[in-house]
């Protein structure tokens, strides 16, 4: 039996079988959560789509109503804060964090202007162009961020006037589960639905008929298949993938200064955040500053369970990760690369991995050409800057990068030659609720946050309103004699 609901239409429904959560820090099953049938997914489906019909009709109920979200995230941070952590790992400064940084994403969105656009007004005819919601929305998450991903999805589709049907990882879905469960109060029946089960459930609900749009947050492989599955019937997708962010540190840059950044830009939970840096190319005269600094940084910074009040770093999320952060530096070691601090799995229960650093080692590495997601860095010099720019760009993905030195104007400029959805200059990870966020290439398609993220939830419809009582018009005045 499991510990937590789903919600459906309102109600707490628990299912027959359940699915055990692990605690990465101790590697433990700490909860169960519902394994949601067929039926019970139809049922989130046909619960979302009737209330959309009353959903959609008050703009003003809808901005309250996010609100009132953001109140109950606010209020219940004490109590979210310290489940997140023993599902996603993450310490629970970290988590708070999370949790408030949802709640801010809902007051923006609460309170963002969406002005008529009104693009022809004379004698013929008012042309408005309105944004219309695209109905029910299948949101599907993944295990990094697993509470603010939601509200990036939820946030805006409400707003828009959509209902939801989400689907948390089955790594970290007990957080969401919990929300849902809090925010009944204050969202209408039916506006809100969270199922939870593994991927297979994810499958189900981009193949289903009633959705019109899927959120998807997580890997390239994965997004792949959600676009599959969403062509049939033309349902509208916005998927944000992976990454394999570059910094390129520029030769007028201070080391000691750029190592902390870039550190912090790396090593941000854990590494596994899909716009983290996740290669660092560093001029040759300035390569050994840099690659002690950061070697500084990543033998201090404290390991440890997230529950702990001083661990700044938490386990891996999960045993396949684990495996493939553990693989993927194995590889670069056979392969000559050397780690001038980590380089293995910590010797403690759990997906614990020593932060590392890794030198001597080049493009054509898996752990420079992947996305490792965890916390090992590549550090590979560089001589000429046109050479660099172009092995930032040869790879399929192209989420973020960022480019660092004391010039602003001329790190700006080399930022501007990255292909990806965010050029940082002099940061990394600055990401806001305004800010669009995407990915080019196999990094995604379309955007988050701010009004194109509001934009991706919606249906462009003009409105074109004749002043002419005949009713003809410019173009079809010429078929009438
Ligand atoms: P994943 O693709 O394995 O899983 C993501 C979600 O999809 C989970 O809820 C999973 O159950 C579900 N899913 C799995 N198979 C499915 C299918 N066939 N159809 C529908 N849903 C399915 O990703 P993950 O391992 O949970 O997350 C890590 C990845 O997410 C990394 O690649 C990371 O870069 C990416 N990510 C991207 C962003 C972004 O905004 N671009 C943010 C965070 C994470």
């Amino acid at each position: 039996m499991s510990d937590f609901v789903m919600t459906i239409g309102g109600d707490s429904v628990p299912a027959a079988e359940s699915f055990g959560v692990i605690n990465p820090a101790n590697g433990d099953v700490f909860a169960h959560a519902p394994e949601c049938t067929r039926q019970q997914l139809d049922a989130a489906f046909d619960s979302a789509a009737k209330a959309q019909r009353d959903w959609k009709l008050d703009e003003d109920v809808r901005r309250q109503v996010l609100l009132k979200i953001a109140d109950v995230l606010m209020a219940s941070a004490e109590e979210l804060a310290p489940v997140l952590t023993a599902e996603q790992g993450k310490p629970l400064a970290d988590a708070t964090m999370e949790v408030f940084a949802s709640a801010i994403w809902c007051q923006y969105f609460a309170n963002l202007e969406t002005p008529p656009q009104v693009i022809q007004d004379d004698d013929t005819a008012r042309v408005e162009v309105v944004r219309r919601p695209v109905g029910v929305v299948a949101a599907i998450t993944p295990w990094n961020y697993p509470l603010l991903l939601t509200f990036w999805k939820v946030a805006p589709a409400l707003l828009a006037g959509n209902t939801l049907v989400l689907k948390p990882s089955p790594y970290t879905p007990l957080t969401t589960l919990k929300v849902s469960e809090l925010i009944r109060d204050v969202a209408p029946a039916g506006v809100v639905n969270t199922v939870s089960g593994g991927d297979r459930l994810g499958a189900w609900m981009t193949g289903h008929p009633v959705p019109r749009k899927i959120s998807f947050t997580g890997s390239i492989e994965t997004g792949k298949l959600v676009a599959q599955s969403a062509a049939p019937d033309l349902k509208r997708v916005t998927l944000e993938l992976g990454g394999n962010d570059p910094a390129i540190v520029l030769d007028d840059a201070d080391p000691a200064q750029v190592s902390k950044a870039i550190f912090a830009g790396a090593f941000t939970n854990n590494g596994q955040v899909c716009s983290a840096i996740k290669r660092v190319y560093v001029p040759e005269a300035l390569y050994g500053a840099v690659l002690e600094g950061l070697t500084e940084q990543a033998s201090a910074i404290k390991v440890g369970d997230g529950s702990q009040a001083d661990s700044k770093l938490g386990p891996i999320n999960n045993a396949p990760q684990f495996e493939r952060v553990k693989e993927l530096v194995a590889d670069a070691l056979a392969h000559g690369a050397r780690a001038t601090t980590g380089g293995k799995a910590m010797d403690r229960p759990g997906y614990f991995f020593e932060p590392t650093i890794l030198t001597d080692i080049s493009d054509g590495t898996r752990t420079v050409d992947e996305e490792q997601f965890g916390p090992a860095l590549p550090v590979i010099p560089y001589r000429d800057i046109d050479d660099v720019v172009e092995r930032a760009n040869s790879t399929h993905f192209g989420l973020s990068g960022s480019v660092w030195g004391a010039d602003g104007d001329r790190a700006a400029a080399v930022a501007g030659r990255l292909e990806c959805g965010t050029a940082w200059v002099n940061t990394h990870l600055a990401l806001g609720p305004s800010q669009p966020f995407g990915g080019v290439k196999w990094s995604g398609i379309g955007s988050e946050n701010g009004p194109w993220g509001l934009a991706e939830f919606t249906e462009v419809q003009a409105v074109h309103r004749s002043k002419d009582p005949s009713g003809l018009n410019a173009s079809t005045a010429g078929l009438v004699s």
